[in-house]
């Protein structure tokens, strides 16, 4: 039997980024993955900035840019974003794709130390009081785990053997997509809308071209087989051409099924990622809603292993639930936006004629990008409260950049002039939080999606970057401090 303190079923980006995060914390963690092999074909297309801080801020980000395209609009069911003046370093939509994102996952999450096991089916599971053991098909045959979180994807395995409630809405359209080669390719064309559906043609990297169909007046047995001809007979439907496509990299079939995880944790079984949470992929949010997941639950299930009170367990679904709920409603919304007809053509003018204002545009692109998301850390009200750390320049002695100062994933509370009371009212938490000292000049720090607020004088900064605690009189509210501690991180030791 093979043993470890978390088991996560399923390597794909947001088991990847949890076993990092995990591994980070100094927890033993195993991933069980189904594939033999990495997966060469790509469902994503692009990330977001809030995930790209998110790599940013553990380090490997760097490695990424290189394979980055940057695009200053992202979108809301077609209709162009401006992203390029969203208050983070990066104002744009990195078009990289999913295999390449994952390579760089498994990368960093290996250099931490994390185990990959190919070749293994999670097929069945069992709960006790001490932990989960799950019945492997494959490399192996069992493994015990004090948790298990499911981060295996839209069918999840685990979701069903636990017994997760996963309600929702059935599909209403039929897509397809084909990675192809075109004999007559035109210029890129995204989301066009005609009589009978739309249709995409995007060129993602050199030689071949991604053609996507959506029908709305038909939905197909998600289990059917899917080829070639079917995209090409949707393209002919739709677009009356297919542009002379051939040489099929990869054909796939997707659809509107919008369903999510009522509970993100059963006992020691959690869910993340696609396991939680289903929806279109439109305005491409899953990836990083997976990924954000990830960072949430992984500090809180290493500190409820290191012997924090177990009901810090149970703000990753009270944190996160909302967050995927409101993926869900907003792309239901932006699939019946791109819906064929007149009616919906005047309603997407209206609609682009309102995002022309800059504070819907703004709206909307913090909603999209997820920098917008807030988390209820109780609190005095504070404009910062919850919202991830701008990173702002700061003078410190381990870094130049507030979120280089969280690449160890540990939780940091950032003295920028708060004085002795500070780290008096810390003293006891020295073993799990590091106090940094360091000069800010930015002044102010500009918030997500659009304001901005003075420069405070000491920020709490969980490891997923969430502030906690803020303080920006001229007195540290020590009380205060210490309850946001507590909160977070345990009692004092
Ligand atoms: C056409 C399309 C375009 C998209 N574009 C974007 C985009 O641009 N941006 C974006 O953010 N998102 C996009 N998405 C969504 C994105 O692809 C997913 O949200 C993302 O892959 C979810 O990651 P995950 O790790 O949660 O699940 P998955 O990527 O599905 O990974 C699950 C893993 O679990 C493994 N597994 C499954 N069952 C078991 C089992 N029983 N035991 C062990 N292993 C198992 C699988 O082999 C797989 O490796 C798109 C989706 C589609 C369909």
């Amino acid at each position: 039997m093979l043993t470890s303190q978390v088991l996560i079923a399923g390597g794909g980006p947001t088991g990847l980024m949890l076993a990092g995060e995990l591994r980070l914390a100094g927890v033993d963690v195993l991933v069980l993955e189904r594939r033999p092999e990495a997966m060469q074909e790509s469902r994503a297309g692009g990330i977001h900035a809030r995930t790209m801080e998110i790599f940013d801020q553990r380090g490997f980000l760097d490695a990424m840019l290189p394979e980055v395209r940057r695009l200053n609009v992202a979108h809301f069911s077609g209709l162009w974003l401006d992203v390029s003046g969203l208050p983070t370093r990066h104002p744009y939509l990195a078009a990289i794709l999913q295999h390449r994102i994952e390579r760089h996952l498994g990368e960093w999450a290996r250099g931490l130390g994390v185990r990959v096991l190919r070749d293994t089916e999670v097929v069945g599971l069992r709960e006790d009081g001490t932990g989960v053991e799950v019945e492997l098909r494959g490399a192996a045959t069992a493994a015990r785990g004090a948790y298990l979180v499911g981060c295996d994807g839209g069918r999840s395995t685990v979701r069903k053997l636990a017994g997760f409630a996963f309600p929702g809405t059935p599909a209403k359209l039929t897509s397809l997509l084909a990675d192809v080669e075109l004999s007559e390719p035109p210029a890129p064309m995204f989301q066009v809308r005609r009589e009978h559906g739309s249709f995409s043609v995007l060129d993602f990297e050199p030689g071949w071209y991604r053609v996507m169909t959506s029908e709305f007046d038909r939905v197909v047995d998600r289990d059917a087989e899917v080829g070639l001809e079917d995209v090409r007979a949707a393209m002919l439907r739709i677009a009356g051409t297919d542009f002379g496509m051939h040489s099929p990299r990869w054909v796939s079939r997707f659809s509107d099924a919008a369903r999510q995880a009522s509970e993100y944790r059963r006992g020691r079984v959690l869910l993340a990622g696609d396991a939680a949470h289903i929806h279109f992929p439109a305005g491409g949010q899953g990836l990083n809603t997976g990924v954000q997941d990830a960072v949430n639950l992984g500090w809180k299930l290493a500190a409820v292993l290191g012997g924090a009170p177990e009901d810090l367990l149970d703000t990753y679904h009270a944190e996160r639930h909302p967050v995927g709920e409101r993926v869900l409603r907003n792309t239901r919304a932006q699939t019946i936006l791109g819906a064929p007809g007149e009616h919906m053509t005047d309603l997407r003018e209206t609609m682009a004629d309102l995002i022309g204002i800059g504070e819907a545009n703004a709206r909307l692109a913090g909603m999209i990008t997820a920098l917008d998301v807030r988390y209820d850390v109780g609190g005095d009200g504070h404009p910062l409260l919850g919202l991830r750390v701008p990173d702002v320049d700061v003078k410190a002695g381990e870094g130049t950049r507030v979120h280089e100062l969280l690449r160890r994933g540990r939780p940091v509370l950032l003295d920028l002039g708060a004085g002795a009371g500070l780290r008096e009212a810390a003293s006891g938490w020295a073993d799990r939080v590091d106090v940094v000292t360091a000069e800010c000049a930015d002044e102010p720090w500009r918030l997500p999606p659009s304001g901005e607020v003075a420069a405070p004088r000491a920020v709490l900064i969980r490891p997923d970057a969430h502030v906690a605690w803020v303080a920006d009189g001229e007195r540290v509210d020590g009380d205060g401090l210490r309850a946001a501690l507590t909160r977070w991180f345990g009692p004092a030791s």
